[in-house]
């Protein structure tokens, strides 16, 4: 009894907690009522969790966790499946206990038939002590967080470490990125586990002279050669093998990728549902492994093609509406970007006017969401003809600089001011009365500038 009450407290607590947040404009705000539901009820995770009436899915890795669990769950949304989802891209417990008590009626029901996860790869491990997953799905893994987790190998470790843990309790699926090859290794050896891979066949670009490729940084296999690559389609990613015999493993869904600028088109193949094809109103690489990851795994709940596609077609982004205003006489136009689509499709407007120039803000406050490794699904490639400076300014100025980089924007033309103030006066100072600034801020930098620059 003092339990129930415990957990009916802590339900509320969270609601009201998130409905004042929403009401005071403060931003996504899920941390906090999380936090607070768990120091009322810390069991409140694992009781909502353990009642999805399906599958409970985990996507980990470190680029396009948000996309790639938008991606299912449309999917799954089609195929008329209830999904609890922490949509917020919330990722860490507080933040996750917080969208699954969303998904919860007042009295501690969860009446959804698949709770889908995205959980920063650090967290894994601590979450699946908390309920046990019946799927994880590993992204690819990047060194782009070094100073918040060491080594990649220590997040590989973590992953693979939560992967044991819960294959200890039960009988797991994993679907695992083949093209990663510190992905694609990541749970050799493990008992109760059933891997299936994807992986791209041919990736081909239309209209655009470069690929998204950059800079190639090659991975080395565990036996300490560095891997032989037959392809690279980005980083580390491609088709591999090592002297030891090591090797791409084999894929149960393959595709071929054709990106054009506005979009890209999948040809898919399993043996489940034959050959297929896919249309995304997004282009860049890192849109399609997404969506091939939350293919395979459609594919592995045996759900049809025809659910699929219409899927892929319902994930919609809500785009923020852009304001314009006069600073020291000089036109700038303010466009929020919090997510890829968004951020891809301001690009697409920059390239395209002749007189712009670009200041990029990014924070990491909570509002902002702390995980800002989705920069690498934003297609920034769009710039790689820009040809201008290009100003990375806000707490995570380094990371937006490193993402510039990859992209192909060559390291003279970019300027790194992480002081808001500087980088603007910076911009201004250099801006000619015909050109037109595009400042493209996070949320907490967005603030900043409308409380600064009125
Ligand atoms: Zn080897």
């Amino acid at each position: 009894m003092k339990n129930k009450f415990k957990k009916i407290s802590s339900i509320i607590a969270t609601k009201i907690t998130r409905s004042v947040i929403t009401k005071m404009n403060a931003g996504g705000g899920t941390n906090l009522p999380g936090r607070i539901a768990r120091k009322i009820y810390p069991l409140i995770l694992t009781e909502l969790a353990s009642q999805t009436k399906k599958d409970i899915i985990i996507v980990t890795g470190t680029n396009g966790k948000t996309t790639t669990a938008g991606f299912i769950s449309g999917i799954l949304s089609s195929a008329d499946n209830t999904v609890a989802h922490n949509k917020m891209g919330a990722n860490m417990l507080p933040g996750i206990t917080c969208a699954i008590i969303d998904n919860a009626s007042l009295t501690g029901k969860l009446n959804k038939d698949y709770t889908l996860l995205e959980i920063d790869e650090a967290y894994c491990t601590k979450a699946v002590d908390e309920f046990t997953p019946d799927l994880f799905l590993v992204t690819n893994l990047f060194r782009d967080q070094l100073d918040r987790y060491g080594e990649l190998d220590t997040t590989a470790k973590k992953i693979r470490e939560a992967i044991e843990k819960t294959a200890a309790k039960k009988q797991l699926k994993v679907a695992l990125n083949a093209d990663d090859p510190i992905v694609s290794f990541i749970c050799k050896g493990i008992d109760n586990v059933d891997k299936f891979f994807y992986g791209f066949e041919k990736i081909q670009f239309l209209n655009q002279e470069t690929d998204i490729a950059g800079a190639k940084e090659v991975a080395a296999c565990a036996c300490g050669c560095k891997l032989e690559y037959q392809k690279i389609f980005y980083g580390h990613v491609g088709h591999y093998r090592c002297c030891c015999g090591k090797h791409r493993p084999d894929t149960s869904v393959v595709a071929n990728a054709s990106i054009d600028i506005n979009h890209t088109d999948l040809n898919i193949f399993s043996g489940q549902t034959g050959e297929f094809n896919v249309r995304l109103n997004m282009p860049g690489l890192y849109n399609a492994y997404n969506a091939l990851g939350a293919i395979a795994v459609a594919i592995n709940l045996k759900i049809t093609k025809e659910k699929i596609i219409e899927g892929l077609s319902n994930y919609n982004t809500i785009f923020g509406r852009a304001e314009t205003k006069l600073i020291n006489g000089k036109t700038a136009l303010i466009q929020l970007i919090k997510n890829p689509i968004g951020a891809t499709e301001v690009l697409r407007t920059v390239r395209e006017d002749k007189n712009s120039k670009l200041l990029i803000i990014i924070n990491d406050d909570y509002a902002d969401g702390r995980d800002v490794s989705w920069l690498w699904d934003a297609n920034f490639e769009l710039l790689n003809k820009y040809n201008k400076q290009v100003v990375a300014s806000g707490i995570r100025a380094g990371d937006m600089a490193v993402r510039l980089k990859y992209a192909g924007i060559s390291s003279e033309n970019i300027y790194i001011e992480e002081n808001i103030k500087k980088a603007v006066k910076h911009c201004i100072n250099n801006l000619k009365d015909d050109e037109k600034l595009y400042i493209l801020p996070t949320y907490t930098a967005l603030l900043y500038l409308q409380k600064h620059y009125k």
